[in-house]
C-alpha cells in the first residue's frame, strides 16, 4: 500500500503531494526525503486554490533543511502562490533568516512583487522588523570592503569599487502600491534596528507615498518615512530619520508636517523631537547588521558549495567553530580558517558590537577578535562542477507542476493528476498567505488571510475574530482592489491600535 501511494497515478500523486506538503509544514525531513526519492516531481506540487508549494510551506515555517532538500531536487525557487508570493517572501515575512540565506545562496529572485499590493520580500522583512533578512536580501549589493560604511555616509559612492550604487538605490527604495518603501514600513512599525540598517545601506528619507487609487491612506499621500514614523510613535525611529536629513517641515498632500501627524495620532511625546532639528552631539554607531563580509562569503559559497558532500569522512583539521567540517575559507587579515557554513552563519549572527577592532560593519573573528571584512577561499577550495538537475528525470505521467498552473490559472484540473484540498485547508493556509496588519474595521470579506499570530493584534477577541475570518481569505472572492484596500487599511489600523 505504501508503495502504491507513492507512485504517480492520479490519486497517488495528489495524496503524495499532500503528504509532502504536510512534511514540509511540520519539518519532517525523513518523510520529505522518502517521498522525493520515489518521485522528485512531487517538489513541484502545489495545493489547490492557494497554490502554496512544499517550498512555500517549509519556508514559511522555517524548516531550512527541507527548503534545501527541495531546492536540491530541482524545484523552481521562484514559484509563486495565488497571490504571487514566493518562498523568499514568506521566509522574510516570518523572519526565518536561515531559510532566506539558503534561498539567497540559490539565487532566488529578490525583485518579485506580491500581485495584490506590489510588496517585495524587502517590504515584508521591513514590515516585521526582520533585519537579518533585510541584510541577506541585499547581499549582492554591499561590497566587502573596509571603508564602505564611512564612504557611503559621506556620499562618496564613486570611489567604492564593485559598488552598483544605482542598483542598490533601486532595490532599497522600491515602492509597493501607494508608493510605500521598506523604510516607510519599518518606520511606521517602530522597528528601530531595521530603520537604522536601511538608512545605513542608503534608503532614501525623502521618498513620498502616492495616491494611486488603491489605498485608503489615513496618513495621506505625499508622506515621507518621517510622517510614517511620527504616526507610528517611535521616538528613536524619528531621531534616526532626522539625523539622516529627513525634513521636519515637509508637508504631505493634506498639508500635514510630521509634527501635525504625530499630534493627530496623539503621539505627544514626539513633539520635542519633531520641533527641534537634529542634536549636533548625537553620535550614531553603524547598524550591528551591516555585516561587511557577507558578499564575499556568498560568492564563495555559490561557486564552491557550502555543504559537505561526504559527511561520513572525518576531517583531520576541522573548522574551529563546528569542529567537524573541512575549512574552505580564510579571513582576510588574520588568516583564521573556517568552513563555509560557519563563515556564513557568522555573517548573520555575529553582532558588530562584539568587535574589538576593525572598521564599521566588520564582524569579530571568533578566534582572535580581528574585525572580519571579507573572506577568501583557500587554495584547495575549488569551484563546483555543475550537476544535472534531478527535474530532468522523465516522469511524464505526473503533471502536477505549479509552473503549468502559473501560466494558466484556469487550468487547475489536469486529467491525470488532480490536486485536491485537504480536510481543513484553512488551518495550514492561515499562517502562510498572511499580512501583518489585521484590521477589525474590515468585514470578513476583506480580511484576506490575516495573520492571527501577529503581535499587533491587540486582544483575544480580535484574534478569534480574525481566526474566524481568515477562512474567507481562502476563497479568492475579494477583488484585487479590495485586497489592496485591506493591505493599506490594515496598515493604518496598526497605527490606530497604538503599537
Ligand atoms: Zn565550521
Ligand atoms: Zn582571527
Amino acid at each position: 500500500m505504501r508503495f502504491l501511494s507513492l507512485v504517480g497515478n492520479s490519486f497517488g500523486c495528489s495524496a503524495s503531494g499532500e503528504r509532502l506538503v504536510s512534511a514540509a509544514r511540520d519539518g519532517d525531513i525523513q518523510e520529505a526525503k522518502a517521498l522525493l526519492e520515489y518521485n522528485p516531481r512531487l517538489a513541484r506540487y502545489s495545493t489547490f486554490g492557494v497554490r502554496n508549494s512544499p517550498l512555500h510551506y517549509s519556508a514559511a515555517h522555517g524548516h531550512h533543511e527541507i527548503v534545501y532538500l527541495l531546492l536540491e531536487s530541482g524545484v523552481d525557487i521562484n514559484l509563486r502562490n495565488y497571490r504571487g508570493q514566493t518562498a523568499l517572501m514568506q521566509a522574510c515575512q516570518h523572519g526565518h533568516w536561515e531559510v532566506a540565506q539558503i534561498l539567497v545562496l540559490f539565487k532566488a529572485n529578490i525583485h518579485k512583487a506580491d500581485y495584490l499590493n506590489g510588496g517585495t520580500a524587502l517590504h515584508l522583512a521591513a514590515l516585521n522588523g526582520h533585519s537579518r533578512c533585510i541584510r541577506l536580501l541585499l547581499a549582492d549589493y554591499i561590497p566587502s570592503i573596509p571603508d564602505f560604511w564611512s564612504k557611503l555616509q559621506k556620499g562618496d559612492h564613486e570611489s567604492i569599487p564593485e559598488f552598483d550604487q544605482s542598483g542598490l538605490h533601486e532595490v532599497i527604495n522600491r515602492t509597493s502600491d501607494g508608493g510605500i518603501t521598506a523604510l516607510h514600513m519599518a518606520a511606521l512599525n517602530g522597528h528601530v534596528e531595521s530603520v537604522q540598517l536601511l538608512l545605513d545601506l542608503g534608503a532614501s528619507v525623502s521618498e513620498v507615498t502616492v495616491e494611486d487609487g488603491t489605498t485608503i491612506d489615513l496618513i495621506g499621500a505625499g508622506s515621507t518615512p518621517l510622517h510614517y514614523a511620527a504616526c507610528g510613535g517611535n521616538a528613536q525611529c524619528c531621531q534616526l530619520l532626522i539625523l539622516k536629513g529627513a525634513s521636519l517641515t515637509a508637508e504631505n498632500a493634506n498639508g500635514w508636517t510630521p509634527l501635525m501627524v504625530a499630534k493627530s495620532w496623539n503621539r505627544n511625546w514626539l513633539e520635542n523631537i519633531l520641533t527641534k532639528g537634529p542634536e549636533d552631539d548625537l553620535q550614531v554607531l553603524p547598524s550591528p547588521y551591516l555585516s561587511l563580509p557577507l558578499m564575499s562569503i556568498v560568492k564563495i559559497a555559490r561557486d564552491c558549495g557550502w555543504r559537505p558532500v561526504d559527511t561520513t569522512s572525518t576531517c583531520l583539521d576541522p573548522c574551529a567553530v563546528c569542529l567537524e567540517r573541512k575549512c574552505m575559507v580564510a579571513v582576510e587579515g588574520c588568516d583564521h580558517e573556517f568552513c563555509t557554513q560557519c563563515a556564513l552563519y557568522l555573517c548573520s549572527t555575529n553582532s558588530a558590537s562584539t568587535t574589538t577592532q576593525g572598521p564599521p560593519g566588520s564582524i569579530a573573528c571568533p578566534l582572535c577578535r580581528h574585525g572580519i571584512v571579507s573572506y577568501v577561499r583557500l587554495l584547495d577550495t575549488r569551484p563546483m562542477t555543475k550537476d544535472v538537475p534531478r527535474t530532468n528525470l522523465s516522469l511524464s505521467f505526473c503533471t502536477c507542476s505549479s509552473e503549468i498552473l502559473e501560466e494558466e490559472p484556469s487550468d487547475i484540473k489536469t486529467p491525470l493528476c488532480k490536486s485536491t484540498p485537504r480536510g481543513s485547508p484553512a488551518v495550514s493556509f492561515r499562517s502562510l498567505s498572511c499580512q501583518k496588519f489585521p484590521s477589525f474595521k474590515l468585514n470578513s470579506s476583506l480580511c484576506l488571510g490575516a495573520d492571527v499570530s501577529s503581535s499587533v493584534v491587540p486582544n483575544r477577541n480580535l484574534r478569534s475574530h480574525l481566526a474566524n475570518c481568515s477562512g474567507s481569505g481562502f476563497r479568492r472572492s475579494s477583488s484585487v482592489k479590495e485586497a489592496r484596500k485591506s493591505w493599506f487599511c490594515s496598515l493604518n489600523q496598526s497605527v490606530a491600535t497604538g503599537t
